[in-house]
């Protein structure tokens, strides 16, 4: 059965980490708002330009954009057997929103996967990453840090740290996800669909996890 999949955590959590790796695996396309909003601002597009004044802040990017984009991209082809959602949704009207749109699309949801991670770890997990402009391959300075410090393993680029990384723009990442996207794990509760994930640990053992629950 095609699987339909929202990964859901903290900035941090490694939420997307696990949901590349799955979506490989499962041969499903792994859509982050994120990333797909990095695109367009690296595109200079003025959907880019207008989220890079939220992002660089720390904060989320207004409703209206978020779900005009994860409209059009739930209409492609590849979604039809499957997708996971990295980073969205994030506030409940995104949610709202989603429900209408998977609902008219005959597209139910399978589960909703929580990767819950300690706050005391966010921080330093995000102040350290690292990854690289040319293979989108990421790294951690200290977890999981490179052969040559500053260089990407896989093709030699210099890594770079994303411009919301810096610990004043988490802080208020995190106070977002608190007041904004914490409540999404009681609305998926609600509905049955959610499963908790202990996001502390190896990378292989927690994505053994999440396999089971996907089975
Ligand atoms: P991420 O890569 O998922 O941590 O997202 C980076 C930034 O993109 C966030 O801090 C927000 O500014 C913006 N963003 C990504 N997804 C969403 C979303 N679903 N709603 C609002 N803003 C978002």
């Amino acid at each position: 059965m095609a699987a339909r999949l929202i990964f859901l955590g903290a900035p941090g959590s490694g939420k997307g980490t696990q949901a590349s790796r799955l979506a490989g695996r499962l041969s499903i396309p792994q859509i982050s708002t994120g990333d797909m909003l990095r695109e367009a601002r690296a595109n200079g597009t003025e959907l880019g330009k207008r989220a890079a004044f939220y992002m660089d802040k720390g904060d989320l990017v207004p409703d209206d954009v978020v779900i005009g984009i994860i409209r059009e991209r739930l209409q492609q082809d590849d979604c039809q057997h499957g997708f996971i959602l990295d980073g969205f949704p994030r506030t409940l009207p995104q949610a709202q929103a989603l429900d209408l749109m998977l609902t008219d699309m005959g597209l139910p949801l399978s589960h909703v996967i929580f990767i819950d991670v300690p706050d005391e770890e966010i921080i330093p997990r995000i102040t350290g990453r690292r990854t690289c402009p040319n293979c989108g391959r990421s790294y951690h300075i200290s977890f999981l840090p490179p052969k040559v410090p500053g260089r990407c393993d896989e093709c030699g680029s210099d890594l770079v740290q994303r411009s919301d990384d810096t610990e004043d723009a988490v802080r208020i990442r995190l106070s977002k996800y608190r007041e904004q996207t914490a409540p999404l794990v009681e609305f998926y509760e609600n509905k049955g669909l959610l499963k908790r994930v202990h996001g502390v640990g190896d990378i292989e053992e927690i994505q053994k996890k999440i396999l089971e629950i996907v089975a």
